[in-house]
């Protein structure tokens, strides 16, 4: 997502109908750099759209995918998360804080093909502790 801007006549090219439920929801995702999971995303819209039903806010992910505004991330164990950076780059969650961050990779080739088939994009995951909650038990020791 660049811009709500053009994430919205994207939708309106669709034939998407754009509710003020639904525009919370992108508005909520602009910039979001936190990779929610449809429910934290409920839960926040939720404080100022109280009427907003988990359904909306499932459906409003389902199409900003579908315009691919938007990318899944299958990183945590048990939950989707969802990014609005749709350009090039990886993630690390962290065991610990269950933060899910931005990685950018310095040797980051770009792979066209790999044993014979057509790469379109590659998402790589990193698993382990993150850099504060290291440097948290580093105290307490
Ligand atoms: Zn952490
Ligand atoms: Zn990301």
């Amino acid at each position: 997502m660049e811009n709500v801007k053009d994430c919205l006549s994207k939708l309106k090219a669709k034939g998407f109908k754009l509710t003020p439920q639904r525009l919370a929801v992108i508005e909520h995702l602009e910039g979001n750099s936190s990779h929610p999971s449809a429910s934290d995303l409920f839960e926040e819209v939720k404080k100022k759209y109280p009427m907003i039903s988990f359904a909306t806010v499932y459906n409003t992910l389902r199409i900003l995918g579908e315009v691919q505004e938007i990318k899944q991330l299958t990183i945590g164990s048990d939950k989707v998360n969802f990014d609005p950076n749709t350009e090039q780059h990886d993630h690390f969650f962290c065991r610990e804080c269950g933060k899910i961050m931005d990685v950018f990779r310095k040797d980051n080739p770009e792979v066209k093909e790999i044993n014979g088939h057509c790469v379109h994009e590659c998402q790589i995951y990193f698993y382990g502790i993150c850099s504060e909650c290291l440097k948290a038990s580093q105290k307490e020791e």
